[in-house]
């Protein structure tokens, strides 16, 4: 265990903590001077089950065993950052607003079902939820909404991200986010505007829509541009992840965060205070 950490460090759950988010994760609770991870949970029949956190993590024994419960776990923690699937999530979630514990959550795709479950748990604990956790697309919104209410519907918006050919779901939770923001500022509500890819006879575009497409191949980490196509000019905003350990770091810093809130569901941009 790192020398850095005191009685008061905030004890970290992972979720999931053999995926490429996992990995980073732990990597990123490490390094945090105050947190300590104290629990890695991986899901049932996973091969990983009884290794030690720190060297599927490879950055050296931690001591922490990798379990398939999380309920065996889930007292000894303060808050549980959970980067899995939506079904796990869903579950994880129930276990953490039972037993008061605060959640980080970055899994991506849910369905309406668990968005539900979300704002239930919410009822009962301070979760952050958020499609992404780096600060420079949190700023991207920022800066998108700012574009988006100066050209109103005088410019025509399409939203274009590209992920590694291993990403399961489309288009990215980050790619909604961004259209999102793109809506709400235009005062619109993205399920009437959002049209997603295009094919065959699709007719002329429909003023005030908003076009999202996806990329998939690769190992790209994540890559979005939202096009402002005006006549005469077009801005383009663009966010290229560099490394997934910009959102791992980015969702430690939201753990720290979000042990100091009340009951409720916050994004990203109420951690880095941007919404203030
Ligand atoms: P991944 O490599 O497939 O990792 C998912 C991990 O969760 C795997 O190790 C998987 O184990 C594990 N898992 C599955 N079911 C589980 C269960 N019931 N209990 C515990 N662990 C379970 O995927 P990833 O690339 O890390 O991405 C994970 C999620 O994070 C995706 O939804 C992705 O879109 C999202 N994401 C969000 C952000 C953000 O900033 N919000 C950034 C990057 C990724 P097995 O492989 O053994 O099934």
């Amino acid at each position: 265990m790192s020398e850095q950490v005191s009685h008061q460090s905030i004890k970290v759950g992972v979720i999931g903590a053999g995926g490429r988010m996992g990995r980073m994760l732990i990597e990123a609770v490490n390094d945090n001077p105050q947190t300590t991870l104290k629990a890695a949970i991986e899901r049932q029949g996973s091969s990983l089950v009884g290794a030690d956190a720190g060297e599927v993590a490879a950055i050296g024994c931690l001591n922490v065993e990798i379990v398939d419960d999380l309920k065996s776990v889930v007292d000894a923690i303060d808050v549980l950052i959970d980067f899995s699937l939506p079904d796990a999530t869903e579950q994880n979630m129930q276990i953490c607003a039972e037993h008061n514990v605060a959640m980080v959550i970055g899994t991506t795709g849910f369905n309406e079902q668990q968005e539900q479950v979300l704002t239930q748990a919410s009822e009962n604990v301070a979760i952050v939820y958020a499609g992404n956790y780096s600060t420079g697309v949190n700023l991207s919104l920022k800066l998108l909404a700012m574009a988006a209410k100066a050209f109103g519907e005088e410019a025509d918006v399409e939203v274009i991200e590209a992920h590694h050919k291993h990403k399961i779901d489309a288009p990215s939770g980050t790619a909604y986010m961004m259209a999102q923001a793109v809506a709400e500022a235009r005062g619109q509500q993205l399920q009437d505007v959002a049209v997603y890819g295009r094919e065959g006879q699709t007719g002329e575009r429909e003023a005030g829509t908003i076009g999202i497409h996806a990329i998939r191949g690769g190992e790209i980490i994540g890559d979005h541009t939202v096009m402002f196509i005006a006549d005469g000019e077009v801005v383009e905003i663009t966010h290229r992840a560099r490394a997934r350990m910009t959102f791992a770091a980015g969702a430690v810093r939201a753990a720290t965060w979000v042990i100091q809130q009340s009951a409720g569901q916050y994004n990203m941009q109420d951690v880095l205070g941007l919404n203030e």
